[in-house]
Formats: structure tokens, sequence, C-alpha cells
């Protein structure tokens, strides 16, 4: 008996075993989520103009 799962990306049933991908069903829901999730990591504040202290 076989374990399947729904991808967690696009929801199709795919296999835990003989599956480089998982957990997701294909390369391309793999990658879609990385690349979601660096996308994400990129929107770091930037803080190019630090404040003056005039004392
Ligand atoms: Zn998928």
């Amino acid at each position: 008996m076989p374990k399947s799962f729904p991808c967690p990306r696009c929801g199709e049933a795919t296999t835990w075993e003989n599956n480089e991908f998982r957990p997701f069903c294909s390369d391309r829901c793999k990658l879609i989520d990385l690349g979601a999730w660096a996308n994400e990591d990129y929107k770091l504040p930037t803080e190019d103009s630090p404040p003056e202290e005039d004392s």
C-alpha cells in the first residue's frame, strides 16, 4: 500500500517514496514553493540612511 498524500502546492496526489521532489509532486511545484519563499525573504527592510545624532 503506497503512501500517498496531496501535494502542498497543487493538491495533486503524490507519493513520498521514490519522490525526489517531496513533499511536492514535481520539480515545478517545488520550485514554485521555493521561489515564493525566496521572494518573501528578499523583502527585508533596508536601512541605507542611519539616523544622525547631533549632540
Ligand atoms: Zn504539486
